[in-house]
């Protein structure tokens, strides 16, 4: 009798899962080993005195990627997850005492930047029209399909893609961009923030980065019920309803092959054996670590590495009214706050500061009258540094910054606190140098230097997950899992 096809993922990560489910769908036998406790990798939470802490993304975008895994599966997304859209995307604060609240209402947003900033409504409305055109005829193709197969190139899609790409989108920067854009300097500093969606430098990155504010005012932003957690909750549920298995505590110390094709992982000395094996873990670790493959390791760090991040997860014992779920407090001087990041490996002392409060949805996400602070500074990837004592100046700069700008002695409302930084999540989740999204964008042709998702040299082994094309974010990571997931299909009817 013919054996059932037989798959292992090692990562429980969202990719992870997500491939997971795919294949399950599909037919085969999934196992999925992860060596944490529990799903999610970047994306899991915690609990402390008695609020809430999403550990890492907070950012909702696009859930239609979600919702794809549960029509494939045939399962009532509602019955696992619910989510609703967040009329403002973001509350902005600047130095000079201005603000301004990013509707996902395009005109309301547009009159918002006219009125506090004065901003001509149009040119908002243009920006906007051009990111969802630039979305629309390049992003969409690019981050839907292996740019690593033939078939890509040969699509009729790419015609128009390619048509699409004006010289200007990636000869200049985002900085410059935006700076023919807009005639506040505001504005385009709030547009250049876009770069650190995938961990990148405004004054580096090509404008083609000018398609994400797309996803985030024209598409919207949404929030989990739950926290986002309950992305990875539904996800888990729904992989176990499809039949997958999940080995916890168990980390994969080696990738198995037998004349160029992958066999099967080793766990605490056993070998697991499978028809496929996908990695969810970062590329570069899985090269070094669990092929050993030292070339081709050092191959993948030809790319620069994304941004990192410093987190303050503070209980806050008060509410602050001119505050909503996520809020941006500007540095004076982004380019020299970026000049530090990339290219001195620093966090500058007037730092932008980003919080998260998801108690402004959910009151039930912190204890009454309090509110769950997730306060994110953009850091440089490890490499070294001493990160005591950065969080130490970082604490005291983010405290004076945030008590200025607010008019109170937000030091004295810390009732609960915690931190995170690159070491730690390089340590939980194997990412290099605590990168939160693989590679940067920095450079022009980074799209298509991202790490492949599958590798030549192995048949059977692919990859998916932040680290390899399309990128990292929770969107991008799904649909790393789709690409993996057409890819053994084709691969399949060749019998791999
Ligand atoms: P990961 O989350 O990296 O998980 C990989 C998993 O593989 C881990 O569980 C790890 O333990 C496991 N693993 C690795 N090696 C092994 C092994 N040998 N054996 C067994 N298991 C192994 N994205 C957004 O969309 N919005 C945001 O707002 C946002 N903010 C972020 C803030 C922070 C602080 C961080 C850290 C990230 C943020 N991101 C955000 C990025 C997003 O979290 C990631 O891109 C995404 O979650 C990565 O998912 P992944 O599937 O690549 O796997």
């Amino acid at each position: 009798m013919k054996q059932p096809l037989s798959a292992i993922v090692i990562g429980s990560g969202i990719a992870g899962m997500a491939i997971a489910i795919r294949l399950a769908v599909k037919g085969y036998a999934v196992t999925v080993i992860e060596k944490n406790t529990g799903p999610g990798g970047k994306l899991t939470a915690f609990e402390q005195d008695g609020f809430h802490f999403d550990a890492g993304p907070s950012l909702f975008t696009q859930p239609e990627n979600v919702a794809a895994l549960f029509e494939l599966a045939h399962e009532n997304m509602a019955d696992y997850f619910s989510y609703q859209p967040v009329t403002i995307a973001c509350k902005y604060f600047f130095e000079n005492g201005k603000s301004v609240n990013a509707y996902t209402d395009a005109r309301l947003f547009a009159k918002e930047m006219e009125d506090k900033l004065g901003e001509d409504a149009q040119h908002v409305l243009q920006y906007l029209e051009r990111s969802e055109k630039l979305y629309n005829d390049i992003g969409k193709l690019f981050i839907g399909h292996s740019l690593h197969k033939m078939s890509t190139w040969l699509s009729t899609g790419i015609i128009k893609a390619l048509a699409a790409v004006k010289p200007g989108y990636v000869f200049e920067s985002l900085n410059h961009y935006n700076e023919r854009c807009f005639s506040t300097v505001e504005a385009t500093q709030l547009f250049n923030r876009f770069a650190t969606y995938n961990g990148s430098n405004p004054f580096q990155t090509p404008a083609m980065l000018s398609l994400i504010p797309h996803l985030e005012q024209n598409q919207g932003t949404f929030y989990p019920g739950g926290g986002m957690i309950s992305i990875t909750n539904a996800l888990y549920q729904l992989s176990i309803k499809k039949g997958v298995t999940y080995r916890f505590n168990s980390p994969v110390e080696r990738i198995l092959e037998d004349e160029g094709r992958a066999t099967g992982v080793l766990v605490a000395g056993e070998f697991i054996p499978a028809t496929i094996v996908v990695s969810n873990g970062d590329v570069y670790y899985t090269y070094k670590n669990l092929l050993g493959k030292e070339a081709a390791a050092q191959k993948v760090l030809k790319q620069e590495r994304s941004s990192s991040a410093i987190i303050f997860y503070w209980g806050i014992n008060r509410q602050l009214d001119q505050l909503g779920l996520h809020n941006i407090f500007f540095s004076r001087d982004y380019k020299k706050e970026f000049d530090l990041i990339f290219k001195k490996q620093e966090v500058t002392d007037d730092p932008t500061v980003y919080i998260n409060i998801t108690s402004k949805m959910e009151q039930s996400q912190a204890p009454a009258g309090k509110e769950n602070w997730f306060v994110m500074v953009n850091a440089p990837a490890d490499n070294g540094q001493d990160w005591q004592a950065m969080k130490r100046n970082l604490r005291t700069n983010v405290l004076n910054k945030l008590s200025r700008m607010l008019q109170l002695p937000i030091e004295s409302m810390i009732a609960s606190e915690t931190t995170l930084d690159p070491r730690m999540i390089q340590e939980q989740t194997t990412s290099y140098k605590g990168s939160l999204y693989g590679t940067s964008s920095n450079s022009r042709l980074a799209a298509f230097l991202r790490h492949a998702n599958f590798t030549g040299a192995t048949k059977g082994l692919y990859f998916c997950g932040g680290s390899v094309h399309p990128g990292g974010g929770i969107p991008l990571c799904l649909k790393s899992a789709m690409i993996v997931s057409d890819i053994i299909s084709t691969d399949a009817k060749h019998n791999f």
